[in-house]
């Protein structure tokens, strides 16, 4: 496919993408709530961005509609360097209304009563750092719009762009995916096009960025996470905050 019909594809979901955001961030008339949920989405709505390429480029999307839409970063104390120093140059130039959600143990606490949890305890590691700190503040909105995409991983492929999603407790939020039909190459054109400057790490060749000790070089050039818990030999491949919780009975 050549430039003009990567840029007229690009520009129809880019158009597509902001109707979605639109939709709920300004509470556009015509909005079909859930029968969940009640209407005036107004200041209802979080965006979690972990300041990858496509978290970049919907929070891009989401501050031209809401510059105060609160802009949700979990703050796990493991990030690279260059992340922390991307989100802060980002924040201060786009001036967000960043709200950086910190776990109850710093990483001293942690490592000190548990040691290495993300060598030993993965799972407990995420849930500690992300899970449980991602799912107490969703709890206080009723959107939650995320940059997941369905060609990010086998366990996404099946994303819908708007589903509910059940919190510990039962309390659902809806939760939006409005790049869930995005290729890696879209966001990448589209924050070209836009302007968007990214995270430094791509350069080096990381293709998916999370936690420094969780995050290497992709293994597989066809699967983007595949450097991520990549001690885990594949076994673990999400940290578990787009895994609901099961139904309440
Ligand atoms: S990605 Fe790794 S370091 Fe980060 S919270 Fe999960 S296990 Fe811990």
């Amino acid at each position: 496919m050549g430039t003009p019909e990567i840029a007229a594809e690009v520009k129809t979901k880019l158009d597509a993408a902001r109707a979605a955001l639109a939709q709920h961030i300004t509470g556009a008339p015509g909005v079909p709530a859930d029968g969940s949920l009640s209407a005036g989405w107004k200041g209802d709505v979080c965006l979690t961005c972990s300041f990858q390429a496509e978290d970049v480029l919907l929070t891009k999307l989401a501050v031209a509609l809401d510059p105060k839409i609160p802009i949700l970063f979990l703050d796990t104390g493991y990030h690279f360097a260059e992340t922390y120093a991307y989100r802060d140059r980002i924040a201060s130039e786009w001036n967000l209304n960043l709200i950086n959600l910190l776990p109850e143990k710093t990483v001293a606490e942690q490592e000190a009563e548990f040691g290495l949890l993300y060598k030993t305890a993965p799972d407990r590691c995420c849930g500690f750092r992300k899970v449980e700190p991602l799912f107490k503040a969703v709890a206080g909105y009723r959107v939650w719009i995320t940059g997941l995409r369905r060609e990010q991983a086998r366990t996404r492929a099946a994303l819908e762009e708007s589903s509910l999603f059940t919190l510990p407790g039962g309390r659902q939020v809806l939760k939006l995916a409005p790049l869930a039909a995005w290729t890696t190459r879209d966001v990448w054109y589209a924050c070209e096009e836009l302007g968007i400057p990214l995270l430094p790490l791509y350069e080096r060749g990381y293709s998916s960025i999370g936690c420094e000790p969780c995050t290497s070089l992709p293994t597989d050039p066809n699967d983007p996470r595949s450097g991520r818990w990549a001690g885990a030999q594949g076994v673990k491949i999400e940290c578990g905050i787009h895994i609901q919780a099961a139904p309440v009975s």
